[in-house]
């Protein structure tokens, strides 16, 4: 048996809750069973990110000649990007797996771990090389993550079909893909497929993609993924099956709300990107007296202890905010809780997020909906992109800032659609995060100009309590045609 002060079962953002307690001396050891750095390196943010960077530059060639540049998509060497972005991302998770190997103080163990009883894991190794070795820890820290949820689809278990996992690394592009799921990381595939000549159909449940942000939000999006997808937004997809000689898929589809005809879709690939699952299931956990909820995700308490004292949580698996910056905010809670016993409590009233589509969305805080749901009172202004002197000149003509504040001038919430919406969003983070969380917080300070951050700027000005504003506002000669509605 290994004993140790700490155990983080899960090498994402769990790790480095085990590699702060090494360097208070404490003897901690990471339990993995994949590449090290979890989801977000080798199958998550990192190179669906690096996807989308493609696509952008394959959307800018296309639209060049709005700005009288004359230029023409050629070529897309697929197989040689999805190469590159592979070999860099699993360079880092073989970078950060060296780390650990080469640390004094933090023990590697390569397999599954399950509980056998509340202090202790065994750890099957991956690849069945050696023996099952258990584990045992003071302190034991939960970090399993997510994986792609299967949606119980007729006729799925004879179709081939790919998910996110599988989606990013593709030798070939394909020429027709379905993808399953209206969600962000559908909505994220869906653009960068689209945008690189891929003919893709998106079936999505609700009326609109990306259906939690707020509703101006995933209407922008939806009308623009409308631009590089066929959509399907308020149909189900009922039913799927393999076409003769294994080449193709078709997806019978049904509206969600029973009202109308089934359609037909066939494509070459079918993805679904139908949510994500907790790992917890992975554990055993019913040999501990941690708690998990009905859909798997464990029960914590506000400082992510679970129902067991001295076993912690962080992540997906806690299933608040499937971010990996949440994740990472989380283990830092947990470092603190365990590392120093400070009682740190979670708190994600300031926690952003984005989506990397075109455009990228970027929200923090409660939306529209959320406010009107709540019967809480509350001020609201959208302006666009183009009050912004760069937003005009860059075209971004769908692009807006929506703020959301209490008659007192607290910021309630923040929504960007436009170019760098997941930058521009964090100067709204850092005012709720500190100080008063206040309108004026981001309409007091100068903000470069002509920079986009003054599309930020001027909403926040609209709703300040300052007397004298220089804020920019260029609706007046925005092509857009979108002056009168936001004035
Ligand atoms: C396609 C895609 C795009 C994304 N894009 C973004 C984005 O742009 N921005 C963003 O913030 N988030 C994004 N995410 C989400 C982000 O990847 C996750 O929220 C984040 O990785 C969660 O971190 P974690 O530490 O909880 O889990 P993970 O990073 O998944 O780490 C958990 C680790 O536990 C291991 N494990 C599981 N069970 C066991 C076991 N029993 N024993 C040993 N090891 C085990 C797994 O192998 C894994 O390595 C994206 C996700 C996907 C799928």
């Amino acid at each position: 048996m290994d004993e140790y002060d700490i155990v983080v079962i899960g090498g994402g953002s769990g790790s480095q809750v085990a590699t702060a307690a090494a360097d208070r001396g404490l003897e901690a050891a990471v339990i993995e069973r994949g590449p090290l750095g979890g989801a977000c390196i080798t199958r998550g943010c990192v190179p669906s990110k690096a996807l989308i960077h493609r696509a952008d530059l394959a959307d800018a060639v296309r639209r060049a000649g709005e700005f009288g540049i004359a230029a023409d998509l050629q070529d897309v060497a697929y197989g040689e990007i999805t190469d590159a972005i592979h070999d860099t991302v699993y360079e880092k998770a073989a970078r950060q797996e060296r780390a650990l190997e080469e640390s004094d103080s933090v023990a590697l163990f390569r397999g599954e771990g399950r509980f056998v009883d509340e202090w202790t894991i065994a750890v099957k190794p991956t690849d069945d090389s050696g023996d099952t070795r258990e584990v045992r820890g003071d302190a034991i820290v939960l970090a399993v993550g997510s994986r792609p949820m299967v949606p119980p689809i007729d006729g799925l278990e004879d179709v081939d079909f790919l998910t996110s996992d599988d989606a990013l690394f593709l030798d070939e592009q394909p020429d027709e893909l379905a993808i399953v799921g209206g969600g962000y990381i559908g909505a994220e595939l869906g653009y960068f497929f689209g945008a690189l000549g891929t003919d893709v159909s998106m079936i999505g449940r609700s009326e609109r993609l990306i259906p939690g942000e707020d509703d101006d939000a995933s209407a922008v999006v939806t009308d623009s993924l409308a631009d590089y997808c066929d959509l399907y937004t308020g149909y189900e997809a009922a039913e799927v099956a393999q076409g003769d000689g294994g080449g193709s898929v078709t997806i019978t589809a049904e509206p969600s709300d029973d009202d109308g005809e089934p359609v037909e879709i066939e494509a070459d690939e079918l993805l679904l990107a139908t949510g994500r699952r907790p790992n917890t299931d992975t554990l055993a956990l019913e040999e501990t007296s941690v708690e998990t909820d009905d859909k798997g995700y464990v029960e914590t308490d506000a400082r992510l202890e679970t129902a067991a004292e001295g076993i912690w949580a962080l992540g997906d698996i806690v299933g608040e905010q499937p971010f990996k910056h949440a994740a990472d905010y989380e283990a830092e809670v947990v470092m603190a809780n365990v590392l120093n016993d400070a009682g740190r409590e979670v708190d994600y009233g300031a926690m952003p997020h984005a989506i990397f589509t075109e455009p990228q969305v970027a929200s923090v805080g409660r939306t529209e909906g959320e406010l009107e749901d709540e019967g809480r009172e509350y001020e609201s202004t959208t302006v666009p992109f183009d009050a912004a002197p760069l937003g005009l000149i860059l075209g971004a003509d769908d692009g807006f800032v929506k703020v959301l504040a209490a008659p007192d001038g607290e910021i309630l919430g923040c929504h960007v659609v436009g170019p760098q919406a997941s930058t521009l969003i964090q100067e709204v983070v850092v005012a709720m995060d500190s100080g008063d969380g206040t309108v004026d917080d981001v309409a007091d300070p100068v903000h470069v100009h002509p920079a986009l951050s003054e599309a930020i700027y001027t909403a926040f000005d609209d709703l300040s309590s300052k007397e004298f504003s220089s804020a920019p506002d260029w609706r007046d000669v925005a092509p857009s045609g979108r002056s009168s509605e936001a004035e």
